[in-house]
């Protein structure tokens, strides 16, 4: 598998039509965000994490899990987080045609009000965000400027926040999951995360969406 921890320029350029990599960085602000879940075990340490550091995430869930795990969604919003649509089975946009694609994010939508929508493995054809765009104006398709890879079982907890220590600047986007893969990692890269943050003076906040679902 084949991944940069660091989104470069070219690279954003060929998504460039519509995609958030960057958000506002008013006041050292960062986004830290969680895919995949909700998870029985990953999202409570999320959640309890960030309420410990008094900072907000925002979760890109899959409808599937929305479906089993509705209490764990439902502490989320509860707890002042933001939400955002992963589709409903994780599609990956390289393997789904556009149509299918469209569905499975109107399925999430029927689960989760949100307009921010993530590709899973930031995978989106051209047409598909230009189909998405038109079919929802008010979609926020938000991608990354680090990815931790806490999903790689190659690699370390210490690794993956050494990513976001060196490439996270104000107003970054930075991509954890909330998942049985990523637990190990995450358990050890999430509190050297929120304790970096703390030492820089930044604060993760939710990220600003609206309650319009894509459905
Ligand atoms: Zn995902």
């Amino acid at each position: 598998m084949w991944y940069l921890h660091h989104t470069p320029w070219w690279l954003r350029a060929l998504f460039a039509a519509g995609c958030t990599w960057q958000a506002p960085a008013q006041g050292g602000q960062v986004y830290l965000t969680f895919d995949d879940g909700p998870h029985p075990e990953a999202t409570p340490l999320v959640l309890e994490a960030l309420a410990a550091a008094g900072m907000q995430g925002t979760f890109f869930c899959i409808g599937k899990n929305v479906d089993r795990y509705p209490e764990l969604y439902n502490r989320i919003l509860a707890e002042g987080h933001a939400v955002g649509n992963h589709t409903m089975l994780h599609a990956n946009g390289r393997h789904t045609s556009v149509e299918d694609y469209l569905l499975q994010i109107a399925q999430a939508g029927q689960r989760i009000g949100s307009n921010l929508f993530r590709p899973p493995y930031g995978q989106i054809s051209r047409r598909q965000v230009a189909a998405l765009r038109s079919r929802w104006p008010q979609a926020d398709i938000v991608m990354w400027s680090v990815l931790s890879g806490d999903f790689d079982e190659r690699k370390s907890g210490t690794y993956c926040f050494a990513q976001v220590e060196r490439h996270l600047q104000p107003g970054g986007i930075v991509v954890f999951h909330d998942s049985t893969k990523a637990l190990p990692r995450l358990r050890e890269a999430l509190p050297m995360t929120l304790q970096y943050l703390q030492s820089k003076g930044w604060q993760s906040v939710a990220m600003p969406s609206v309650s319009v679902p894509l459905v």
